[in-house]
């Protein structure tokens, strides 16, 4: 289907708070540990829809519109590995009510939508470097990043030339905290 597009909602990090994820990676793990994520790339999915015609992916954002939900506050204090998928993350030690239900109303529309969602639960998570083949020591994290997130977004992944972009394709604000 030529009309189709590889699509997930996720929140979006503010700038300097992607600059000082960045940052902390790189002085945290070796170079060679993995693939890191460009920084403007930096993200935390909510849910991933995989290829999505371009009927359903209107259907889907007006769905998305229809939710009414406030703001919260992700705090960002804990780092893990997964040695399944070779993932390094960023994450959470209590992810707030707000992200979960938001993240479980967009699966659950999605699902109803006939768009594949995995059985597994949620694991919020920023991936930060890829291809972590191997076991590395989580220094104790130093961090404890506080983010408002005021709103959500409908983005497109595309890979081409070697990269992987996402482009924003709509966004819709979380009433106040
Ligand atoms: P790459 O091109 O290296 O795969 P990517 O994983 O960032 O880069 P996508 O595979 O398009 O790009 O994924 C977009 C987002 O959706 C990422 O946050 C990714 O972790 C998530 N995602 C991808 N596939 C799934 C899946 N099967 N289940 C849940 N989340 C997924
Ligand atoms: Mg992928």
């Amino acid at each position: 289907m030529s009309d189709s597009r590889r699509l997930f909602f996720a929140l979006e990090l503010p700038g300097d708070i992607q600059q000082q994820i960045i940052q902390w990676q790189a002085t945290s793990f070796p170079a060679d540990v993995g693939r890191p994520v460009a920084a403007a790339n930096l993200h935390l999915t909510l849910a991933f829809l995989g290829d999505v015609s371009a009927d359903k992916q209107q259907a889907l954002a007006a769905l998305a519109g229809r939710i009414r939900q406030s703001g919260f506050t992700l705090t960002l204090d804990d780092a893990g590995q997964w040695l399944r998928s070779q993932v390094l993350w960023l994450g959470t030690r209590q992810p707030p009510r707000g992200l979960l239900q938001l993240a479980n109303m967009l699966r659950a529309q999605a699902a109803r939508s006939g768009c594949y969602q995995s059985p597994q639960p949620f694991h919020p998570h920023i991936t930060l470097l890829r291809n972590a083949a191997h076991a590395v020591p989580i220094p104790p994290p130093g961090f404890s990043w506080r983010v408002p997130i005021n709103e959500f977004a409908l983005y497109a992944s595309e890979f081409s030339r070697g990269r992987t972009r996402y482009t924003q394709l709509e966004r819709w604000t979380l009433n106040e905290q």
